[in-house]
């Protein structure tokens, strides 16, 4: 009986399957993934040689373009037979690598299939920016951001993209970029994990068939990211600025669609948000090559909520403590800010309090009612450890418990910063004697480190740790790193 049950859904499975390109796409990615990109830090080295190895490939042309400030070659890979001319260009902001990745993956897939791009030549520009990105910057070499030199063109990042468009004449255009993980869907608690924008081309902001074109691309895009990431996907704001790429792209006659990577719920490094450009640019080629786009309306891209800028990493509600006498309640928004090694290459976190009193009208990616809980400042364990070596031999969840946050030690060696562990280390070399006399600090402060301990009937149940919850109710810690001060 169960055979025949079976039998009788398999049809619908395989009808679904072939209907839903992006179903496929999404189940099929892993496959498909560009190994090699497996952090956001990469540079233009890595991307190199990855684009070395597509010049072998069939229907693969790579095409150098020109140089970086630095002297980076800038190289465009361009695939397929048709007429219509689609240009997708990444990180004109060195620090926004999510698409750059996602393209590489495109590569992979269109090597074994290109049925979805069968009447577009489609030309990608991954990494416009490679100096910025060996600096992980917004800006180029010298400071120069090339989304607002689309006019002046100064830099050579920016009259190659520009040049690129004009001989093409692109009819459609990706303009990839990173936004703010802090960026939130308005009035809502979700990420705006992917933002789009059909720039403006005036500053009346009116709707020609070009940008109504782009409207329409966008509004299917929607759709498709809805199924993978529901209530998470925002609108940029649509401002004319008529300095950036976008808008003027849009002004030139490109139907320019600008794509922003936000952040998603503990995806440090954008992997499944990658994932999502992966699926959603390979879709919108497939729209464009089948006019699908057509059967889209303007009210279904305006549709789309705007977003906002309301979220925190970690936001701790009904916060009680003291200071000099008197009590407040209050809340917290807590970022875990990067900080970076000196090549670029890695970070790690340090959990700061970015904002302080009533924020009813935020949100956090996680957040901690406390308002049953009471406010205890961390302390220092009085043992002073030798080296780090001792410290790693530590129990540190008994530590919690009896109410320490921080551990001394003699001799760190000056260049660790952080540690894997929920505990914070105070280097006894490093340390600095605070003045006499002075006034005493508040124990919650803007701008202090998000470290301390909330209590119950006089028991330790959470400890923030650096910005991050180590609960002792639920034994659960989600610290990623304590800090060396
Ligand atoms: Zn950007």
């Amino acid at each position: 009986m169960f055979k025949h049950l079976i039998f009788l859904l398999l049809p619908f499975i395989c009808f679904s399957q072939s209907k839903d390109l992006h179903h496929d796409l999404f189940q099929s990615y892993d496959s498909f993934k560009e190994s090699s990109l497996e952090i956001r830090r990469f540079k233009h080295s890595d991307v190199t040689s990855l684009l070395d190895s597509l010049k072998k490939e069939k229907d693969f042309e790579v095409t150098i373009l020109g140089r970086s400030i630095q002297g980076r070659n800038i190289s465009m890979v361009s695939i397929g037979k048709g007429d219509i001319n689609v240009l997708l260009w990444s990180q004109m902001h060195g620090d926004e690598p999510t698409a750059t990745a996602a393209i590489f993956d495109i590569f992979n897939y269109l090597k074994t299939d290109q049925s979805l791009i069968e009447n577009l030549k489609v030309h990608f520009i991954p990494m416009l920016n490679p100096d910025g990105a060996a600096s992980f910057s917004r800006r180029n070499a010298i400071g120069i951001d090339i989304n607002r030199d689309a006019v002046a063109l100064q830099s050579p990042e920016s009259r190659i993209l520009k040049n690129t468009r004009d001989s093409l004449q692109a009819k459609f255009g990706f303009n990839l970029h990173d936004q703010s993980k802090y960026y939130n869907v308005r009035k809502s608690e979700k990420p705006a994990t992917i933002s789009f924008l059909a720039p403006a081309f005036n500053y009346e902001k009116d709707i020609n068939e070009i940008r109504g074109n782009a409207m329409r691309i966008i509004a299917q895009m929607n759709q498709i990211i809805q199924g993978y990431a529901r209530g998470q996907v925002g609108r940029y704001n649509d401002e004319f600025e008529p300095r950036a790429f976008g808008d003027n792209m849009q002004k030139w006659g490109t139907s320019t669609i600008l794509v922003e990577s936000g952040g998603y719920l503990d995806d440090p490094e954008k992997q499944f948000i990658r994932k999502l450009n992966y699926v959603a640019l390979l879709s919108a080629l497939q729209i464009i090559s089948t006019e699908g786009y057509k059967n889209a309306t303007l009210d279904q891209y305006l549709s789309i909520p705007k977003n906002d800028h309301k979220l925190y990493d970690l936001k701790i509600e009904n916060l009680k403590f003291s200071y000099l006498g008197m009590d407040f309640e209050v809340d917290l928004g807590i970022q875990h800010i990067e900080k970076e090694n000196k090549d670029h290459s890695a970070f790690y976190y340090l959990g700061k309090i970015s904002d302080i009193g009533d924020l009813s009208t935020h949100y956090g990616y996680k957040a901690l009612d406390a308002h049953d809980l009471t406010f205890k400042s961390g302390e220092t364990y009085p043992k002073i450890l030798e080296d780090f070596e001792a410290f790693k031999t530590l129990d540190f969840e008994s530590l919690i418990r009896e109410g320490y946050t921080s551990v001394s030690i003699n001799n760190m060696p000056e260049e660790v910063k952080f540690t894997s562990y929920p505990m914070n280390i105070m280097n006894l070399e490093k340390i600095r004697i605070p003045k006499n006399n002075a006034m005493p600090k508040s124990p919650v402060a803007l701008g202090s480190d998000a470290t301390f301990l909330l209590k119950k009937d006089d028991k330790v149940v959470y400890a923030v740790i650096n910005g991050f919850v180590y609960s002792l109710k639920d034994n659960e810690n989600e610290v990623r790193n304590g800090i060396v001060k």
